[in-house]
């Protein structure tokens, strides 16, 4: 059944499912913080990847833009040419339509959607701030319970452990968080509008104690103060899978380090392929099924 869509000023305009007709309207904040909030239609949702994440079926993103603002980011480099490279994580867009679109593309596929794999999301992060209010990766996931897709969640803030009870209702889900570093010096260099890196353990450990399928991606991997102690912060979660990869300072549309504003972030910790490899060969003797670059990311 097509649900409502409410319609006015202020109000965000999603088709809901139907447990959600008598949800009160979701309000739109034009800001999160730094980060202006815009609200627009898209043209597509469902999109099938190329490059890094082609071995996925399908990929989401609910939003374009991250208000995360990692100095990193490659995901920056397919931001429409009107914005500022130095205006990322300032901006962030509401796929509007995100719902709709989806429940449209899929009744298209649905004779050949089950069971194939899907990533949420590669170029933005479904579980930045704005989604706190307004819930559209939650519905969007809420969405594809019923077609059993095999679902890779992919973040760095702790929200994601609010979804615990969606993910439990698919049969092959894996919920995926980004761990760079034990430094919180670090982490507020590279990445200062992410949650601190002790939020971002304690939520995946919960994920992981409610039994659903997880990992934590060092990707890139950043400077380390201490590899053992990272090591057992990592292992205190209960985690099993882990993926690492190398900051790339050379430019690379699909490379995990490619924005040139961590370029000087990296000289000023003195970050290089030596440190990595020192710190993975801790990590690869203390952790199990650690995976590497581009392998690490296959779907489950
Ligand atoms: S959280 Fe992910 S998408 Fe967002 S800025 Fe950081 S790396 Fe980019």
């Amino acid at each position: 059944m097509k649900s409502q869509s409410t319609a006015g000023q202020g109000m965000l305009l999603l088709d809901l499912p139907d447990d959600n007709l008598s949800a009160p309207p979701k309000a739109r904040p034009e800001r999160m913080g730094q980060t202006v909030v815009e609200y627009k239609d898209a043209a597509g949702i469902l999109t099938k990847p190329k490059g890094f994440m082609a071995g996925y079926d399908f990929t989401i993103n609910p939003y374009s833009g991250c208000a995360f603002g990692c100095a990193y980011c490659y995901a920056a480099a397919f931001a429409p040419a009107a914005r500022k490279p130095e205006d990322w994580g300032k901006w962030v867009v509401v796929k509007q339509n995100a719902l709709e679109l989806l429940r449209r593309q899929l009744k298209k596929s649905r004779s050949g959607i089950h069971d194939k794999s899907i990533y949420i999301s590669s170029v933005t992060d479904p579980y930045q701030p704005i989604e706190r209010d307004l819930e559209l990766t939650r519905d969007i996931i809420r969405e594809l319970i019923a077609h059993q897709l095999r679902l890779v969640i992919q973040t760095r803030s702790p929200l994601v452990a609010r979804d615990i009870d969606l993910f439990k209702q698919f049969k092959v889900a894996q919920v995926n968080m980004t761990v760079t570093t034990d430094s919180e010096e670090v982490r507020r260099a590279f990445e200062p509008g992410c949650p601190a890196n002790h939020q971002r353990l304690e939520a995946i450990a919960k994920v992981t104690a409610e039994g659903i399928q997880t990992c934590i991606t060092m990707t890139p991997l950043l400077p380390v103060t201490d590899a053992n102690g990272f090591a057992d912060s990592l292992l205190a979660t209960g985690v099993k899978r882990f993926i690492v990869q190398p900051f790339h300072a050379k430019k690379g549309a699909y490379a995990a380090g490619t924005k040139e504003t961590a370029a000087p972030l990296i000289e000023k910790y003195h970050w290089d392929g030596d440190g990595y490899v020192a710190v993975r060969d801790v990590l690869r003797a203390r952790l199990p099924h650690l995976g590497e670059g581009k392998d690490g990311f296959a779907p489950v």
